[in-house]
């Protein structure tokens, strides 16, 4: 179970066309919104594929593993 929620940022195994590769969820549920903060655009993913694909995610100013990632070491 990876743990994350809305207005985390994180990356992907493949960045956005436009280059970045860095994406805010924007929304969560059995699909996943996600938007690149380089251009602003949305995609939706399923929850499935959005597990499969995310890499890292924002702990403070540092991007770290989703799998060392726990809830409890942001509270
Ligand atoms: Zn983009």
């Amino acid at each position: 179970m990876l743990y994350y929620e809305l207005g985390d940022v994180v990356t992907l195994k493949k960045g956005h066309p436009c280059g970045e590769n860095k994406w805010e969820i924007s929304r969560t549920g059995a699909d996943i919104k996600l938007k690149c903060l380089g251009c602003e655009r949305e995609i939706w993913m399923t929850r499935m594929e959005f597990e499969k694909r995310v890499r890292k995610i924002k702990e403070g100013e540092k991007f770290v593993s989703i799998i060392h990632h726990h809830k409890e070491e942001k509270e």
